[in-house]
Order: structure tokens, then C-alpha cells, then sequence
């Protein structure tokens, strides 16, 4: 222990003990087991609100300002503490005012003698007011609390708006893709329509002029197919236009494009194709559909026209001449493959 002073008397010694327990803040004691007596500096009543000696000099005037809600802990830890296991004790508690109200203290108390049994003596202590660390103590614990709950429902608030917003995009996504395809699309055959074709015909185009590849265009029209309806119905000519559109897609390559032209007229793309290769496509294409039966019995035929792009061309140039062509394949008595004219020989 540090000595501050090294008094001559004991009355000497007396008065400064006594001038300073008069004047500091904390509230110290001083406990006698053989006695019960306990003394109270006047900053232990000040502290507390009470008149300086009013309360009974023992434990028990102590023991009954105890908040009921501390008391056994701090009971627990005195009375282990005069047991004689530990040498110094610190403990946090509230203690009763003179205004009835409760004042958190810390608590510090060290045995001072034992008896020869180990047990405590004589303990001093001093008690301090930590009410307001422990206010501030509280209020953040309050504070963290609310801040963790609060961060944790804008988390999930997030989360949730995220997964929603994330399912919308899907939703929407899929409804492009729908309208897409339906614009794209021919209702009866679902292969491409029209619009699609003269997209890709413009794309293909592009291609073979940026590559100088070759590129086909064929054209294909049912033969005689108002005679279909008219004998076996609009239905079957529903049918003859679906299996045809079914048969030519499931021969062609897959970087050919296949389209409704409108009516029972069909067009083809050959991409990256010389005419003699797309006039051979089409022969084996016009050889399928002569082949096929829509019902026992029931065939029908195509009649193709062919043309090959020429540097300049445009779509209509293109379309023209396999056009031209197909007219002349019906002219020459249909279910026939006929090339477009004035081939630039190579
Ligand atoms: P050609 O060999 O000269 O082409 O004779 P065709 O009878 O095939 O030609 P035409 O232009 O006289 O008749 C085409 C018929 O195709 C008339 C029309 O009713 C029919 N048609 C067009 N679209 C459809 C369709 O979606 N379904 C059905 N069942 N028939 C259709
Ligand atoms: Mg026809
Ligand atoms: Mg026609």
C-alpha cells in the first residue's frame, strides 16, 4: 500500500483521516465483525441523500437500501468475500435514497484483518456513484439494440424488395420473349411469319456482301392447294400447310431460315449456299413433300423457284427472280424446282 503520510501522533494522524473522509466524494465504511458497528464517512450520506449518521451504524441499515433486484448478488458476493476467499471485492449495485429513488454505486472493499480461522475481521470500503455511467451505459445498450433491429428489418426490407423486384424482371422478361415470339411467328405452322423473314433476309444479305459468300433464296408454293379445300375441307388444307411447314424444317440446315410467305407460300434463306447446292435442297425438299401423305392415300406437291444473290441485289431483286422462277416451274406443270435466269456463268 502507498503511504501518503507518516504522521508523528496519532491525534495528528486523526485529524487528516478525518478532514479528508469529511471531504471526498465517494462514501467509504468501515465494518467490525465482532462489534457489527459500522462507520460512514459523511460523502457515503451525501451521496445518498441522507442526513450525515442517520442511519443505523450497521449492516443492516446498509442491507435494507439494497435494490431488491441487486440484493441477493450483491449478499452472494459479501458473503463469500468475508469467508475469506478474496482479498479485495468490487460490485456494481443500486442502492435506496433518502427520496426513495435508487443511485447506482461501485462498490470497492478490502479486509483489513481476519480471524484465525481466515474469515474476515474488520473490511473497509468505499463506494462511489456511477449513476451516470450507468444511464449512459444503458441507453447505448437501448441505442444498439434498436440500431441492430432497425438495420436487420432494412436488411430484410431489401432483401425482400430485391427478390421482388427480381422476380418482376423474370416476368418481364418472359412476357418479351412471348410477344416476340408471337410477332415473329405464324400462328398456324409456328414457324417464322413475313416479318421475321424479311429480318433475316436483310441480316443475310449484309453477311454475304461484308463475307462474299454466296447466298440462296427459295421460294415454294403448294400446288393446286385450293383444290385440297375445296375436296377435303379447310381443316386437312390447315393440316397439308402445318405437316409441310413440320417436314421442310425438320430437313433443312439450322443456319437456314424457313417462313410463312402468306397463304401456302413458303420462303427459305440458304445462307453461305451456291444456287446449285439450294436448287438441290429444294429438289430434295420437293421430292419429301410428293413423298408425304396427309392421310392415306392423300399427297399433294410443291412447285420451287430459286435464286442466288448478286452483288447490288436487293431483297426485292432477290424475291423477284425466285419469284419469276416459281412461275415458271408452274407454267412448266408444277411439283417442279426451277433456277432463276441469267445466271452469271463462273
Ligand atoms: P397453284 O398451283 O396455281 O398455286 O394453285 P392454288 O390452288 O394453290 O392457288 P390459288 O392461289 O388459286 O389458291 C390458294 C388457296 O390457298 C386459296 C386459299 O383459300 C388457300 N389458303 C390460303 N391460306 C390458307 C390457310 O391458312 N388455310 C387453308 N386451309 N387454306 C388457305
Ligand atoms: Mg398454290
Ligand atoms: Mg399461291
Amino acid at each position: 500500500m502507498h503511504k501518503t503520510y507518516q504522521h508523528s501522533s496519532l491525534a495528528e494522524a486523526d485529524t487528516t483521516l478525518n478532514q479528508i473522509l469529511d471531504i471526498i466524494v465517494e462514501g467509504t465504511w468501515d465494518w467490525h465483525a465482532d462489534t457489527g458497528h459500522v462507520a460512514r464517512n459523511p460523502g457515503w450520506y451525501r451521496m445518498l441523500g441522507y442526513e450525515t449518521g442517520s442511519l443505523q451504524h450497521d449492516v443492516f441499515s446498509w442491507e435494507n437500501i439494497i435494490h431488491p433486484d441487486d440484493y441477493s448478488r450483491v449478499i452472494d458476493n459479501i458473503d463469500s468475500f468475508i469467508k475469506g476467499a478474496r482479498e479485495d471485492s468490487c460490485i456494481e449495485y443500486r442502492c435506496k435514497k433518502a427520496d426513495n429513488s435508487y443511485l447506482w454505486v461501485r462498490d470497492r472493499a478490502r479486509i483489513l484483518s481476519r480471524h484465525p480461522d481466515g474469515s474476515a475481521s474488520r473490511i473497509i470500503g468505499a463506494a462511489e456513484d456511477i449513476h451516470q455511467y450507468k444511464a449512459l451505459q444503458f441507453e447505448l445498450i437501448e441505442q444498439n439494440k434498436y440500431l441492430r433491429d432497425g438495420s436487420i428489418t432494412l436488411e430484410n426490407t431489401l432483401q425482400q424488395k430485391a427478390c421482388e423486384l427480381e422476380e418482376k424482371n423474370r416476368e418481364l422478361k418472359a412476357k418479351i420473349r412471348e410477344v416476340e415470339y408471337v410477332s415473329n411467328t405464324d400462328q398456324l405452322t409456328e414457324i417464322a411469319n413475313r416479318k421475321r423473314f424479311e429480318e433475316e433476309i436483310q441480316q443475310e444479305i449484309s453477311r454475304a456482301k461484308r463475307y462474299k459468300h454466296p447466298l440462296s433464296l427459295a421460294i415454294f408454293d403448294l400446288d393446286l392447294f385450293k383444290d385440297i379445300n375445296d375436296t377435303h375441307g379447310h381443316g386437312i388444307g390447315d393440316q397439308v400447310l402445318k405437316n409441310t411447314a413440320d417436314l421442310v424444317r425438320s430437313n433443312i440446315r439450322s443456319v437456314d431460315c424457313f417462313a410463312r410467305w402468306g397463304g401456302e407460300e413458303f420462303t427459305l434463306i440458304f445462307p453461305n449456299m451456291a444456287l446449285e447446292n439450294a436448287l438441290q435442297a429444294c429438289e430434295k425438299l420437293r421430292k419429301l413433300i410428293q413423298q408425304h401423305e396427309i392421310e392415306p392415300g392423300l399427297s399433294f406437291t410443291a412447285s420451287f423457284g430459286v435464286s442466288l444473290f448478286q452483288a447490288d441485289d436487293s431483297f426485292e431483286d432477290l424475291l423477284r427472280r425466285a419469284d419469276d422462277a416459281l412461275y415458271r416451274a408452274k407454267d412448266k406443270g408444277r411439283n417442279r424446282v426451277e433456277s432463276q435466269r441469267g445466271l452469271p456463268t463462273s
